[in-house]
């Protein structure tokens, strides 16, 4: 049918740049080629032509950054007033940057618009401070340089603000390389640039896929930031290896959801829509495993499978829809595979639409060895299991060769703060899932990467060490 009318400005959007996203480089738009489609996943239908970034127009892209960087690394006070431009025009903007993320990621509407566009707002302002602060805060440290950055597809313009306003913020200039599936808000974003007054050169955006990826790790660049799978982040530390280059990997996860039984049961199912419908479960820090005490299990199984058939699957720019599309056939295709491979434990569906939609699934009484209970699916999949005591909780949990996040619900604050520190993850939730805020350091442990972004991690993450000729008074033991 007709475009729905909600739809219509970001279409036109695309239309009047031609219908192709390319390179932003230096503060213009560069190439413009159509060598591959960008689809929205819920109709099939192409959005726009997407140009696979050369390693030439890396290079160029690099070049400018660098030439620009020496200035930007000047004024802390200057960076602070840009970075804050952003944020408001982020802001109004806001409702073009939601419709885009949900047409080209194929999330829903209330999520695009209620947590992916109000984060990356929150972490320019948030960045904006750091900016100010910095030359009386951060004594002894100085910009990295250039960061080349690479992002994936799940929560697009997000990723994007994680990256770009913590670098920027600390004097660095960078070159940010979007997932192929999803390279649109990040044109937008070019153009606010350009309308915040960013200079020339201090944000760079290449498109393309892995090979344009693969030609920023190996450019003149000081740092290479990843967000991505596990597979992607290994070629990466290989391809720096020896090289110098700054590295901060955030990868792949397979995140334990653990309920005890005396937890809030409904709190805890609620919970679990966040923990693995959010986002169709293509999330890092997804709580995937569910692990839940064997004295409650039925009744936590029968509650969440009520819950479960209450979500409503669809159009993802219908505002009462939970569960939109999948990003690609491709990894519609990878979830299908993986769940029809498995022969273990029983396993409840939902109804789905048509088309690149998968239902939310939950398979419960898989052992902690299994496939589907070790390896990231990246799709709306809950594996469950259940445990006996505390110790056989945390032996579960930690079988993994993951560590991002984990959650722990129980009532007792005691039993939760004795399980949290024995679990080994980035970051440990005790009642609660997928919180994050900027000013709190996230990322993982294990094969789940290294590296934090956000809060004083993430901004040091983006500075070297500089023994100054000024004494510097040392920081309390
Ligand atoms: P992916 O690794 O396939 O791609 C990520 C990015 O890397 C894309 O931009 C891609 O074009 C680029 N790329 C691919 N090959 C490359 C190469 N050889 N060199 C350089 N760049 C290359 O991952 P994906 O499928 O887009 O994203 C899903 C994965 O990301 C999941 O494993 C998920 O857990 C992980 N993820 C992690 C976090 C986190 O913060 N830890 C956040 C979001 C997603």
């Amino acid at each position: 049918g007709p475009a729905p009318e909600s739809s219509k400005e970001a279409l036109q959007w695309i239309a009047d740049r031609g219908g192709i996203a390319g390179h932003y480089i230096n503060g213009e738009w560069g190439a413009l080629r159509d060598d591959f489609p960008s689809n929205n996943p819920a109709t099939g239908e192409k959005l726009a032509g997407v140009t696979k970034g050369t390693a030439a127009e890396v290079e160029a892209a690099v070049k400018a950054a660098r030439k620009a960087q020496p200035a930007w690394a000047k004024s802390g006070h200057k960076r602070a007033r840009v970075l804050y431009a952003i944020a408001r025009l982020l802001q109004k903007h806001s409702r073009l940057l939601a419709v885009m993320e949900t047409l080209d990621n194929g999330k829903p509407i209330r999520e695009s618009r209620d947590i992916d566009v109000p984060l990356a707002i929150r972490h320019f302002y948030h960045h904006a401070g750091f900016a100010q602060l910095m030359d009386e805060e951060l004594p002894g440290r100085e910009a990295l340089g250039v960061c080349g950055q690479i992002i994936p597809w799940n929560f697009p313009l997000l990723m994007l603000a994680w990256k770009i306003a913590p670098a920027l913020a600390m004097g660095n200039t960078v070159v940010l390389k979007p997932a192929e599936y999803t390279s649109l808000t990040a044109m937008v974003f070019a153009e606010i640039c350009t309308e915040a007054g960013v200079p020339p050169g201090v944000v760079n955006i290449v498109t393309g896929d892995g090979e344009t990826g693969a030609a920023l790790v190996n450019a003149d660049v000081d740092k290479i930031a990843f967000t991505g799978s596990t597979e992607v982040g290994r070629k990466i530390r290989e391809a720096t290896a020896g090289s110098g280059k700054a590295l901060s990997l955030e990868l792949g996860g397979k995140s334990p959801y653990i309920v005890f039984d005396d937890a809030d049961i409904d709190s805890a199912v609620e919970g679990l829509v966040d923990a693995i419908w959010f986002n169709q479960g293509q999330v890092c820090c997804a709580g995937s495993r569910l692990l839940v005490q064997e004295g409650i299990a039925d009744r936590f199984y029968a509650k969440l499978k009520a819950r479960m058939d209450g979500l409503r699957i669809g159009n993802p720019l219908d505002k009462c829809i939970d569960i939109g599309a999948i990003v690609d056939p491709v990894q519609l295709d990878q979830i299908n595979k993986m769940v029809s491979a498995n022969t273990e434990g029983e396993t409840y569906q939902v109804a789905a639409p048509e088309g690149c939609f998968y239902p939310p699934t939950l398979i419960t009484g898989l052992s902690s060895a299994s496939t589907l209970m070790q390896e990231e699916i990246f799709g709306p999949v809950l594996a469950a299991t259940t445990f006996r005591t505390p110790s056989e909780a945390v032996e579960v949990a930690n079988n993994t060769r993951y560590g991002l996040a984990a959650s722990v619900w129980s009532e007792n604050i005691n039993l939760a703060l004795d399980i949290a520190p024995k679990l080994v993850a980035g970051i440990v939730w005790i009642n609660g899932t997928n919180m994050m805020d900027a000013a709190a350091g996230f990322g993982g442990v294990r094969e789940s990467g290294f590296g934090r972004e956000g809060g004083w991690e993430g901004l040091t993450g983006y500075t070297k060490p500089k023994a100054s000729a000024k004494p510097v008074k040392p920081a309390k033991p």
